[in-house]
């Protein structure tokens, strides 16, 4: 049985835009992923520490054959192949994958929380998450328009700048 789920990429570090590219890919071929869609990419000041790049974004929606736990570890293992380094909370990265959605799964463990719970602070979630939302509502029901207000003062670019 396959089931949707919803990732947010993001990379600031190492050619970043490439990073996204190179982590599509790698789901792509994946053999219990198949990658359905992915927004555009934007670029995003970090909410964190000033002192570093800005992030690149997309979020992208997959079905997969993989459990919830099954699919973390694939997504960590592509963040390590790609070369991530823990360096301090809120830091630069080359990759961070999140499970933002799984089908409308609720779960908390030690290792994976379902919904992500930061989705409606983050405006890099939200914009991209909006391109692959026709109906206007995240999996759990939450209604966009009224979650974007809240995050409406981050910056946030198209990604390419158009000229
Ligand atoms: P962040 O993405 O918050 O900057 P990390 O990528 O380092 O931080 O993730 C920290 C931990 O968050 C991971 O070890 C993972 O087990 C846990 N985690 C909990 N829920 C999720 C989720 N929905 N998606 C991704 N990681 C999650
Ligand atoms: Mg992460």
């Amino acid at each position: 049985m396959t089931q949707q789920a919803y990732l947010g990429l993001g990379a600031n570090l190492a050619d970043p835009e490439q990073q996204l590219q190179e982590a599509l890919a790698r789901l792509t071929r994946h053999e219990g992923i198949e990658l359905l869609a992915c927004s555009s990419f934007y670029r995003s000041r970090p909410l964190g520490p000033q002192d570093q790049d800005d992030f690149i974004n997309a979020v992208c929606r997959i079905s997969t054959s993989l459990s919830p736990l099954d699919l973390l570890d694939r997504l960590q293992a592509i963040e390590q192949a790609q070369g991530r380094q823990r360096s301090r909370p809120w830091g630069p990265r080359t990759l961070d994958i999140d499970l933002l959605f799984y089908a409308d799964l609720v779960l908390h463990s030690e290792r994976l929380t379902l919904p992500h719970p930061r989705i409606a602070e983050r405006a890099f979630v939200l914009y991209p998450l909006r391109e692959l939302l026709p109906d206007g509502c995240l999996p759990d029901g939450r209604r966009l328009d009224e979650l974007e207000p809240a995050v409406r003062g981050q910056s946030i670019y198209p990604w390419p700048q158009p000229d």
